[in-house]
């Protein structure tokens, strides 16, 4: 057996044990890794069924491929959803989704984010950690709507749109980092909180959770050397009319939402580490346990740091501009 072929006979093993809760039909998908293809946890909607739909439901919706959309009503052939791409579409069937979270894996499609020096893409490593964050959700009775559950284009005004359908209990977008400025002895995880709106206390005490709960499943694996900037931790970031700079915590306030940049794939030995799918299970399984507690207790979290005002350097991404939907059936 290849390691890759056990990896899928475990999957199917994991598959098969997870019970009635999970009807809905999933397809593995593969975590870009140069020379060695490794499967990752199925991902998809995370929910019950739903044969029929009342017309006035409004909510999150699963199409016959499996992404999920917002419903924006009816139409004469069936229902008007929006697509990832931000436009609508008639789709004739869907099913509806519920959860008390939702799980974002950042970029998809052609959007990849972050390359490391090795290849790997950011999306497939964002992709892999959220789908292992689902899974231990699922186990701790948590249900999780994913907001992209494949390899597609996904504009953010469309995963703010699914987060205000799903209308969950919190909000948690999965990144990792490029461009360090320094090494640490620790790791280099950035957590961004939403500044602005009703959630933003609840938003920081979130991201607090998450930073605990990341960082200490990192500190157990041996980098010689972080990848860090001079404000990793747990911060707000405002853009210059003072909202919140990311899209994903400023159209998501009022829901409580962290941005989580795991670590730096950018350097090489931290790609190294990100790539192996133990890595990626131990960092979903603390996300999970992050949200878990966020969810259940009143603890504070930790690592806030303070950063002052940051310049505008990020590169446009998550717009709609020549984006392509997958296909929605
Ligand atoms: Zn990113």
């Amino acid at each position: 057996m290849t390691r890759a072929s056990i990896l899928l006979a475990l999957a199917a093993v994991a598959a098969a044990c997870r019970g009635p809760v999970e009807l809905a039909p999933e397809r593995p998908i593969a975590v870009v890794a140069p020379g060695a293809a490794v499967a990752a946890p199925p991902v998809g909607p995370s929910s019950s069924a739903t044969t029929t739909l009342p017309t006035s439901y409004q909510g999150a919706a699963a199409t016959p491929t499996g992404v999920v959309v917002p419903v924006l009503g009816t139409s004469a052939d069936g229902w008007l959803v929006g697509t990832p791409c931000g436009r609508t579409v008639s789709v004739r069937n869907v099913r509806a989704v519920t959860g008390t979270v939702v799980l974002d894996a950042g970029h998809g499609g052609e959007e990849t984010g972050a390359i490391g020096p090795l290849g790997h893409k950011e999306s497939a490593l964002n992709t892999a950690v959220v789908a292992h964050a689902r899974r231990a959700l699922q186990a701790a009775g948590v249900s999780a709507v994913l907001t992209r559950t494949d390899d597609y284009r996904i504009a953010i005004v469309s995963r703010a749109a699914i987060v205000g359908a799903v209308k969950p209990k919190a909000v948690v977008s999965i990144h990792h980092n490029a461009s360090f400025s320094e090494m640490r002895d620790t790791p280099g995880t950035e957590i961004f909180h939403q500044a602005v709106g009703a959630s933003a206390a609840e938003s920081r005490r979130l991201s607090g959770l998450l930073y605990e709960e990341v960082t200490a499943a990192l500190a157990r694996y041996d980098v010689t050397g972080w990848g860090a900037t001079a404000w990793a931790g747990v911060k707000a970031r405002r853009n210059a009319a003072g909202d919140d700079f990311y899209g994903m915590l400023r159209r998501t306030q009022g829901t409580p939402a962290a941005l989580v940049e795991v670590g730096f794939v950018s350097h090489e030995a931290e790609e190294r580490l990100y790539a192996r799918p133990a890595v990626q299970q131990a960092v979903g399984e603390a996300v999970a346990r992050g949200i878990v507690r966020f969810l259940t207790t009143a603890d504070p979290g930790r690592g806030f740091v303070d950063p002052p005002d940051q310049a505008d350097d990020n590169r446009p991404s998550g717009g709609t501009e020549n984006c392509q939907d997958p296909p929605l059936g």
